[in-house]
């Protein structure tokens, strides 16, 4: 019997295991300078003036949902093709997700279906599987709305020759750090943002919005005071999770160009097979995550049950990213349906993420790829 292959892995070192160790050694577990000292990192690396390190993606979400200062009677476009989360930050902030179908040429939201849902509060691109969302156009279809990417997926890539995340991009910036994602602290989340209002509205956020540092003279009492300026959560994430983020950090590049060669082996390996799409790839000047790669079977639901199946069944640990979030009961409770989401319906149809992670070898691919012609022609 072979191993099982999962769609994707984390990669822990020793070196890893050391850094958490001594964090936990060290006075304090939370709310000490290793929350900052990877922030900093995190900051660098992606070229952005601020990184705001949280307990996950969700928070994150949520926390520049916040930031953005999206509320009750807003509207907020997603594409349905996405982690919940994407449009979930909209209703914890007593918003309206207004979907806007994808594109079948990136897999991303098509920024003239921003345009035709009206006048929003935000929009909420999704860099899907990696490859990174036309920002400037849902910013042209989205006027004075705030964007906030949903980067997920797509720590290392590059829109245009920058890093997804750093300046000319979104307004704001979210990252997972949970195990499947690019680097992991376990659960974590970041948002970067050249925004310094946004920034510190976020560390207010996190931290049930209360404010050691900045209360008014005026209302000093003692030593103990401190003001809760506006209603925030506990989305703190611990030093100990920070030592990791900053460990993994060291390998992110590597990382993200073993992602770019398994994605090159298996376009070479897959070429020209009848009923199989390929996933689209970054245009020039642009680097793809490659945190997904999905291919789509193309004959029919049928085929691609059979072959999601068959690949399970050989111990290829395959997944469909995504439902469309309309179709989710609490969505359909709501009111939504999938009526106008032509493209979306058929990427659900056909989609499968096939395993890539940077532990994966070409052996691994080769059982991929022989397994996936052997379904396609049963
Ligand atoms: C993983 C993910 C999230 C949520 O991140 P968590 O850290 O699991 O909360 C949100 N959006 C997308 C696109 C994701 O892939």
């Amino acid at each position: 019997m072979t191993d099982f292959l999962p769609y994707g892995r984390q990669e822990i070192s020793e070196q890893d295991i050391e850094a958490v160790v001594a964090a936990l050694r060290a006075p304090m577990i939370t709310q000490g300078p290793r929350v900052a000292e990877f922030e900093k990192a995190f900051a660098d690396y992606v070229g952005a003036k601020h990184a705001v390190a949280v307990s996950s993606g969700t928070a994150a979400l949520h926390t520049a949902a916040s930031a953005a200062g999206i509320g009750p009677g807003d509207r907020v476009a997603v594409p349905p093709i996405t982690f919940a989360s994407s449009a979930n930050c909209a209703l914890f902030q007593g918003a309206e997700p207004v979907f806007a179908d994808i594109s079948l040429d990136t897999f991303n939201v098509d920024p003239a279906n921003v345009a035709a849902v009206g006048p929003l509060k935000a929009a909420v691109p999704v860099s899907m599987a990696g490859l990174p969302a036309d920002i400037d156009g849902v910013r042209a279809a989205a006027p004075g709305a705030v964007i906030i990417e949903d980067g997920c997926h797509s720590l290392g890539a590059h829109r245009n020759g920058k890093p997804v995340g750093g300046p000319g991009g979104a307004d704001l910036t979210c990252f997972s750090l949970h195990p499947l994602k690019h680097i992991t602290t376990g659960e974590g989340g970041v948002v970067t943002t050249e925004s310094d209002e946004f920034a510190e509205h976020m560390r207010l956020f996190r931290t049930h919005g209360i404010d050691k540092q900045n209360a008014e003279p005026e209302s000093w009492e003692g030593g103990w005071y401190m003001e809760m300026k506006l209603l925030g959560f506990n989305y703190r994430i611990t030093d100990f999770q920070c030592a990791l983020g900053s460990s993994q950090l060291k390998n992110i590049e590597a990382w993200v160009v073993r992602r770019n060669e398994i994605a090159a082996e298996y376009r070479e390996k897959l070429a020209g097979i009848e009923g199989l799409a390929l996933p689209p790839e970054a245009p020039n000047g642009s680097r793809h995550g490659y945190h997904l790669f999905v291919v789509r079977v193309l004959e029919s639901v049928e085929r691609r049950l059979a072959v999601f199946e068959g690949l399970r069944e050989a111990g290829i640990g395959v997944q469909v990213h995504y439902i469309p979030i309309y179709r989710m009961p609490h969505y359909r409770s709501l009111g939504y349906t999938a009526d106008g989401f032509d493209n979306s319906e058929l990427y659900y149809r056909q989609a499968i993420s096939l395993p890539i992670f940077p532990g994966m070898n070409s052996g691994d691919v080769d059982r991929v790829v022989a397994e996936l012609k052997r379904l396609l022609t049963a």
